[in-house]
């Protein structure tokens, strides 16, 4: 199995052929918005991952026309480290370890319950996205979601931790207007102490570490950083 050169739109690969779990998977996994390609059998299985990379794996054990172990042998032989979770019946006790010897991340027996599988992928795919996506930006500003480093016009700094979330905020969402009370319900999300004039302080912060550019005011409305930046002259 030759490793697939391009990201498809799914986030998750279901294998499994029982057609009660594929549909209550299918359903919890898109009321959480995360996007399922669902497989019914091994071969299936087998072209959708020469076909797509995806954020990770499902797999059942008992499939028709190619066993999930084959599959997972072929995956992990291929170089392929895509996170997998083996779904396995309760007897198959030797399938889970040879499964995980095999190269799967994690396992969930059936009967499962619904929300601590859910819990589990969703933190899979987050662990998996802080990987991938390590610089975000509008092309004009930077930030280096592990370090905490801000780029802006040739100028880098480390920012404490509320500075950077404000950024943050704003840079998910380069072109929007947000209002201070967007901006306050944002931070206060993340955790991040909030107090009264707290985004107006962050901003002059802001403004004074780098340019009063950086965050644009619309007057009476909020704030925002430009979608498309054009280069300062
Ligand atoms: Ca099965």
């Amino acid at each position: 199995m030759t490793s697939p050169t391009h990201d498809c739109t799914p986030e998750i690969l279901l294998i499994e052929d029982d057609p009660m779990i594929g549909n209550s998977l299918l359903r919890a996994l898109n009321d959480e918005g995360i996007g399922v390609e669902w497989q019914r059998d091994g071969q299936g299985g087998e072209q959708a991952l020469r076909t797509c990379q995806y954020g990770m794996i499902l797999l059942d054990l008992g499939l028709p026309r190619r066993s999930g172990m084959e599959l997972l042998q072929q995956l992990r032989g291929s170089g392929n480290t895509t996170p997998l979770l083996i779904i396995t019946a309760r007897d198959e006790v030797d399938d889970r370890v040879r499964g995980l010897e095999a190269g799967a991340d994690d396992y969930v027996v059936k009967p499962f319950g619904m929300m601590e599988l859910m819990a589990r992928i969703r933190a899979v795919l987050r662990r998996t996205a802080r990987n991938d996506v390590q610089v975000i930006g509008n092309g004009e500003i930077s930030l280096n979601l592990q370090t905490r480093e801000v780029s802006y016009r040739g100028k880098t700094l480390l920012l404490p931790a509320r500075e950077f979330a404000l950024l943050h905020i704003l840079i998910d969402n380069p072109g929007t207007i947000h209002s201070r009370e967007q901006l306050e319900t944002r931070l206060y999300e993340w955790n991040r102490e909030v107090t009264r004039n707290a985004v107006d302080v962050l901003i002059y912060y802001l403004r004074k570490k780098f340019d009063n550019d950086i965050i644009r005011n619309i007057r009476g409305v909020g704030w925002m950083v430009l979608k498309h930046p054009t280069p300062p002259h």
